[in-house]
This record gives structure tokens, sequence and C-alpha cells, in this order.
């Protein structure tokens, strides 16, 4: 069995550095545990700033789909494909019995997805997907005809974002770090505008684009960004701050300083509101039934962006950082 470990904190953006390939030596299964091997692992953002207080030498962490090669319980047979939060390793063994119990679904029995990738499991049929779905409905309130502006639009989680608007009537403005995703956006996901922040200003954008103002903003980036984006809110406006991209390399005591944003919140009215997708851990397979009936209704377009091999994790992750990819980031071992 191979695993990746933290071997050095990270800096700054990550580098091969701060990975190690390691051999890990597998104990016998006990009863009521099993053996998994790694199919697909997920590379996701989240890992860079959660790490900030994880101690070298520690298994990077992460999730997988994986099959059941071995079983020492009857509830858990062999071929069975699971998804599972063991971080970066080729091999685990897990008591599905006596996982601690976290915020955060550790461990299940992929659902039946029919003749669809089980991979889909880590990205709009799993975490991004509840994420996107959640987070945007439950926080932004859209209504039809409302403009919702989203963040890292090209990516797995604002792409998603972006299609469910888009079904709802809504008019979706969307921002990438590309001439091509801005090109992808329009055509391919039918947003009614889109542009590439590092060539267009954002203000300048949004008064092309809503000149009346913004109903929902998707927040994925943070920073300068969504304070241009804040500015521009209507009255009223709900903001779901999903996440922080723009920062998460940076140590967390040299944030750069933004423009302040309480007047934006004080006399347009209004609401900010940030989390995490536990949140809604009791409703995580509904939330995945629900996505999977937009595939089915042929309403979600969820391109895969995948690396070939377990030990290019590193190079997928630090690709998907800098904006490498469309839609969500695997590796396939
Ligand atoms: P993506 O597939 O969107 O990949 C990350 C993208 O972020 C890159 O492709 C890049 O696209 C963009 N990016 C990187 N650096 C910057 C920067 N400095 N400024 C602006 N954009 C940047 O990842 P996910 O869909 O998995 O995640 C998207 C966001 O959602 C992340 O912030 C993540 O932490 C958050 N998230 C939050 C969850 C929660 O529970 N709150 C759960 C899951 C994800 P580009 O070319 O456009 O720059």
């Amino acid at each position: 069995a191979k695993k990746f470990i933290l071997d050095k904190s990270f800096n700054g953006p990550p580098t091969d550095d701060n990975f190690k390939l390691v051999d890990e030596q597998l104990d016998e299964l006990k009863n009521g545990e099993i053996l998994v091997e790694a199919i697909w692992l997920s590379v996701d953002p989240y890992i860079r700033p959660y790490s900030n207080h994880v101690s070298p030498g520690t298994t990077v962490m992460g999730t997988q789909i994986a099959k059941i090669i071995k079983s020492k319980n009857q509830q858990y047979k062999e071929g069975k494909k699971v998804f599972c939060s063991t971080g970066w390793r080729t091999h685990s063994v897990i008591n599905p019995n006596t996982l601690e119990k976290d915020v955060m679904p550790k461990f299940y029995v992929l659902p039946d997805f029919g003749n669809l990738s089980p991979s889909l499991g880590l990205g709009v049929l799993g975490m991004p997907g509840n994420t996107a779905l959640f987070g945007f409905l439950n926080i932004c309130d859209p209504k039809p005809g409302e403009t919702v502006v989203i963040s890292a639009a090209a990516g797995a989680v604002g792409s998603h974002v972006g299609q469910i608007a888009k079904d709802l009537g809504c008019n979706v403005i969307g921002f990438a770090g590309s001439d091509h995703k801005v090109k992808w956006l329009k055509e391919v996901l039918k947003f009614d505008a889109a542009f590439n922040y590092k060539t267009k200003d954002v203000t300048a954008a949004l008064l092309e684009a809503a000149p009346h103002g913004v109903d929902c903003y998707f927040d994925n980036v943070g920073g300068e960004f969504s304070s241009a984006v804040i500015y521009r809110m209507k009255s009223f406006g709900r903001v779901s701050v999903c996440g922080s991209i723009s920062s998460y390399n940076t140590n967390p005591k040299n944030l750069p300083k933004v423009p302040m944003l309480q007047p934006a919140i004080v006399f347009k009215q209004l609401k900010i509101e940030g989390f995490i997708v536990s949140k809604w851990a009791g409703e995580w397979q509904n939330g995945i039934e629900r996505n999977l009936n937009l595939i089915k209704a042929g309403k979600l377009i969820y391109p895969e962006h995948v690396t070939q091999g377990f030990e290019n994790l590193p190079q997928a992750f630090m690709g998907m950082l800098n904006g490498d990819n469309i839609g969500k980031v695997l590796v396939k071992v």
C-alpha cells in the first residue's frame, strides 16, 4: 500500500516538497474490518486551508471512491464500491461500525448511479454537488428573473450552481480565470454573461451585465473580488459565502486588507452567510438523489478533469489551485 504524507507544512502555494509518497504496511483484517482499494481520489481546495494545523508526517487528508477487496464484516461484501474519507491512500483498513461519527459523512456504500461513473460520487453526486445545491438554494433563496453572480464559476461547485440558477430562470453571470473558461460558460452552460476576472475589471463587468445590481452572489473566492461584487448588490441581496480560495495560499496572519464592506451591508440591508456543507449532513443522500434527478432530466453538465496515476496527486492538487480545471478535479489510480 502507498500513501502521501504531508512532509513539510504548507507555506504559500504548495510545492512538490510538501508531499512525500511512502509505503504503508497494513495489518491483517480483524473481525468487523474491511480492506478497500482506491479507484478515484478527490482533489479539493479545502485540503490547503485545513492542513494549516496538521503536523508534518500526517497522511494528506482527502476522500475517495474505493472498492472493498477483502471483508470481515457481514454487512459490507467484497466488490461493493464505497465512499470513504481515509486520505491520500491506495489501500485502507476500515471498521465501518466503529468509525468515529463526524459532522461530515466519512463512509457509505455508494448509492446506485445506474450507468453513470462512480467517480461522480466525489463530485456532482457527492460533496461538491451538495455544496452547490444546498449552499445556493438554502442561503441565496433565488427567484426566477433575479440576477445571480458566481465566482470560480467554471469549477465543480460554481458550474453546478450556475446551472441550477439557469434552470430556475435567473440571469446568470459567471467569473472565471481564463478566456477558454469564459467561452465554455457562455457557449456550453449558456450563462447570460461571463468574464475573465484576470483581464476584466469586476465593477465594470457588473455595470455592463447587471446595470441594476445583483440579487444573489455565490462566493467561492472572497477577497477584493468579492468586495467589488458586494458593492454592486441590490437592496436585500443575499450572499452565500462558500469558499475563500483567493486566500488559501496566504498565511492567515498576512491576509491583504480589502475594501470595507459594512456600508454596503447596512445600507443595502444584505444577508451574508457563510456555511460548511456538513450543516446538511442529515440531508446528504437526499441531496445526491436530487442532483441525480437533475442529471436524468438533462439539466446538468458535469465535466471531470482527470489526472491518471496515484503518484500524480500533488500535481493535480497544485494544478487545481492554479485554475487548470473545468469541473471536478479527480485522480484515477
Ligand atoms: P474548483 O473546481 O472551483 O477549483 C478551484 C478553482 O478556484 C480553480 O479552478 C480556479 O479557477 C479558482 N481559483 C484558484 N485561485 C483563485 C483565486 N486566487 N481567485 C479566484 N479564483 C481562484 O473547486 P471546488 O468547486 O471544489 O471549490 C470551489 C470553492 O468552494 C472553493 O473555495 C472551496 O473551498 C469551496 N467549497 C466550500 C465548501 C463548503 O462546505 N463551504 C464545500 C466545497 C467547496 P479560475 O481559473 O477561475 O481562477
